[in-house]
């Protein structure tokens, strides 16, 4: 039986699927991930991601995210993003719970999804957690040159995003999915950023099922059922013809 075939069966024979997404399955969306032949680390230093280059160089910091917010905020979700969302509709995929800050498991239809690092449509005060749309500290820095300050303590704006350096806030909540799951659907992750990459790990210790789609190899690959290559559209499309009845 071929990959596509065997990920469909444990996929309709599964109690509680979970689908864990990475920055892979946005590229089809012209959003650059991280670490793929394309990625974002090939660019920028990695560093300008993280808490103390916020603290460091607000403005070079959000030169960088402006640059992220360009990318995502004209996108639209591609058929990766709509096969899982059909796949909730179908009741195979329970949750969804992505690495991604774009909004576009949501865009197409998803239901249950947690962002476990956030959402970069909005922003909030470092200091007193006041919030505020994103494009508004775009604009503010395109206008001035200079990063936003927050209108009530002048505390520096940053987006609602979790930051290297940062522990992510919905972990607790995306182990606690995991551990009620016997399948896990890995899309478009190099399964390298952790803690979120537990996720995948938890539900195959405790004897469920992995199956990763990724170009590139991930550290997870030796333990998975399946391991599909391929790119993140195509092979979710191959799957579902694959379902009984189709
Ligand atoms: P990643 O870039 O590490 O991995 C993406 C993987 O997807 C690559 O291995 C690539 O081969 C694969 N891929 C690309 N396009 C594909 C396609 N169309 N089909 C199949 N595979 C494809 O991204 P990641 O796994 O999401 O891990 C990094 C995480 O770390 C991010 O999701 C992000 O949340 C977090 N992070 C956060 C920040 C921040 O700004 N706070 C910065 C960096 C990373």
């Amino acid at each position: 039986m071929d990959s596509y075939k065997i990920a469909a069966k444990l996929l309709q024979g599964a109690r509680h699927a979970i689908a864990f997404t990475g920055a892979g399955i946005s590229t089809e969306s012209n959003i650059p991930d991280f670490r793929g032949t394309q990625g974002l680390w090939k660019r920028f230093d990695p560093r300008m991601a993280s808490r103390g280059y916020f603290l460091e160089d607000p403005n070079g910091f959000w030169q960088f995210y402006a640059k992220r917010y360009e990318y995502i905020v004209g996108a639209e979700p591609n058929a990766a993003h709509k096969a899982l969302s059909l796949l909730e509709e179908e009741g195979i995929i329970k949750s969804v719970i992505t690495q991604n800050i774009d909004r576009l498991h949501s865009k197409a239809g998803s239901k249950s999804v947690l962002e476990v690092h956030g959402d970069i449509m909005m922003s909030r005060c470092d200091c007193c957690g006041e919030q505020v749309p994103t494009v508004e500290c775009i604009k503010f820095y395109r206008d001035s040159g200079s990063a936003p300050t927050c209108g009530k303590c002048q505390g520096g704006l940053r987006p609602s995003i979790v930051l290297f350096e940062e522990p992510p806030d919905l972990i607790e909540a995306a182990f606690n999915i995991a551990h009620r799951s016997d399948l896990c659907l890995s899309v478009g992750s190099s399964l390298c950023v952790y803690p979120a990459a537990m996720v995948p790990e938890i539900v195959k210790r405790r004897g469920g099922h992995l199956i990763i789609i990724n170009y590139d190899p991930t550290p997870l690959d030796g333990i998975a059922d399946i391991v599909i290559r391929e790119k993140a559209s195509a092979a979710l499309e191959a799957i579902l013809k694959e379902f009984d009845g189709r």
